[in-house]
């Protein structure tokens, strides 16, 4: 490509303008003709009073170039309630999180001289972090944890995608679907679905703590780690480590129609400005934005120079072996640029070919779905068999009735062996005595005035269904 191309660039906070300047810097050098729309955010911005810290300049400048390079934002304290991060996640629907995690000559870690490579390919917007958050009594908060299929499908494909595009011939699937069936269970299964579009490659499933596990003691058995958002945050912390920390982990967040790249670090207020820290996690972000855009030649040599730099043990505070011995950020900066050309030995790039992403998927198929009974969280301070009987008692005449209770997923009631520990926030279940008929609105509404002529306090209601006959619920511990 030899056209110019532009680039919304957000210098962002703390360390952001020093690690950004380096990037930019790299790139002027190796050759690559981009003009770099500067935009602010973050900071400055929460304090001017825009409380999203994102300006509709900013937002407009990168929904016109599609591609940004960002350094990272923080939220000052008292200012606005939400990450700008986050917020620029959500607003552009940057459904996928790319880690890649490597060793690089040079670094001395636990690890050194092992041939770890692989990438996390994190879904990251929904999940827990989809950030639905709610107080349901004095004594109970919940989260939810919300999975849809299409996203699942979205970010499996894009996993499916890097790991052809990088010539890998595995993944691996990470869930916690032996406990949470309906979410992380979907969420496997769907990369089990779309595996069968990308026959070359194989696909594995790993429970997640067991992918801690064998992180710790076996990385180099990974090349593609496809993940839900939480466990893909935890665990590409995790593997930064592995490779000598959050100065060398890259990242970007690709979306449909915008992608933004940045490093896994925050802005490191303490080494704001003392040209100390290394500028490299956003230096391979940048090249992952190179190749992004068609650059694979000059982000491959940008990649080569800086492993080449290592090897020769010029390194920064958080690498070198001692202080004495560390060099500044432009320091570095300085010797990548002379080093562009260079190549350490074995160390080479992968043979990357043009990421293609994902569009826009339809919903899944359509099932049947038939309301068959209620969730209804009562905070109550009867005790757990006295709180049964009255709604045993209050329901005999109905045709719906109380089909069991539990406290934190433990059932509570009836025809418990060993009672476990209520605590204010009780799910009773409420089903039709005959199975076959449907649960309708009239009940619910029959349901709810009654508890409320009785006096009791309901913190949320939950519908709870089958889906082409297939139940579409959990049963509670024990059930
Ligand atoms: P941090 O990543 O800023 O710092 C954690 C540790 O890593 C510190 O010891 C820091 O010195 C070190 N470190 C980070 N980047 C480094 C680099 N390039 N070179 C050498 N050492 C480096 O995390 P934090 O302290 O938890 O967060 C500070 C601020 O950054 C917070 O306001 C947080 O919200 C924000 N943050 C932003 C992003 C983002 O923009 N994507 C990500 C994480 C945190």
């Amino acid at each position: 490509m030899s056209s110019s191309t532009t680039v919304t660039l957000l210098p962002g906070d703390g360390i952001g303008p020093e690690v950004t300047q380096a990037a930019r810097r790299i790139i002027e050098a190796v050759g690559v003709p981009i003009v770099w729309e500067v935009c602010e955010a973050g900071e400055k911005v929460f304090k001017k009073g825009i409380s999203s810290g994102l300006p509709q300049d900013t937002l407009d400048s990168i929904a016109r170039n599609r591609v940004a390079l960002k350094g990272p934002l923080q939220t000052p304290v008292g200012y606005g309630e939400k990450s700008a991060n986050v917020t620029l996640r959500k607003h552009f629907e940057t459904f996928g999180n790319i880690r890649p995690i490597r060793h690089m000559p040079g670094i001395q870690t636990p690890y050194k001289d092992r041939p770890i490579d692989f990438v996390v390919v994190r879904e990251n917007v929904e999940d827990l972090y989809a950030g639905v958050e709610y107080r349901d009594t004095p004594g109970v908060s919940k989260a939810l944890k919300l999975i849809s299929r299409r996203g699942s499908e979205k970010i499996a494909r894009l996993a499916f995608e890097v790991a052809r595009s990088e010539g890998r011939k595995s993944v691996h699937v990470v869930s916690k679907a032996n406990i949470l069936k309906f979410t992380e269970g979907l969420f496997k299964k769907v990369a089990e679905e779309v595996a069968k579009d990308y026959p070359e490659i194989e696909l594995f499933h790993v429970l997640v703590d067991n992918c801690a596990h064998q992180l710790v003691k076996r990385p180099e058995q990974f090349e593609v780690l496809l993940t839900t958002n939480m466990n893909g945050d935890i665990l590409s912390d995790l593997g930064s480590a592995l490779i000598g920390g959050l100065g060398l982990a890259p990242g970007a967040n690709i979306g449909s129609e915008v992608s933004i790249f940045e490093a896994v670090h925050g802005s490191a207020p303490k080494y704001a400005g003392k040209n100390s820290i290394n500028p490299v996690a956003v230096v391979l972000s940048s090249t992952m934005m190179l190749r992004f855009l068609g650059f694979v030649e000059e982000a491959n040599k940008i990649d080569q120079a800086i492993a080449y730099t290592f090897s020769k043990g010029i390194l920064t505070r958080d690498l070198a072996a001692s202080e004495d011995r560390a060099v500044s950020t432009t320091v570095l900066t300085d010797h990548i640029i002379q080093n562009l050309g260079q190549s350490p030995d074995g160390w080479e790039p992968h043979d990357f070919k043009s990421l293609q992403v994902p569009q826009k998927l339809e919903n899944g198929p359509q099932e049947e779905q038939r309301i068959v009974g209620l969730d209804v969280y009562l905070r109550s301070s009867q005790s757990t068999d006295e709180l049964g009987k009255k709604l045993d008692e209050l329901t005999r005449e109905k045709p719906y009735h109380l089909s069991m209770m539990s406290s934190r997923g433990m059932k509570i009631y009836p025809h418990v062996q060993v009672p476990s520990e209520r605590v204010d926030h009780a799910r009773c279940r409420f089903t039709m005595r005959d199975p076959q008929a449907p649960f309708e609105l009239k009940h619910i509404e029959d349901l709810i005035a009654l508890l409320h002529r009785e006096g009791y306090m309901w913190a949320a209601l939950q519908k709870i269904a089958t889906f082409d006959g297939e139940r579409g619920y959990t049963l509670a511990q024990g059930e």
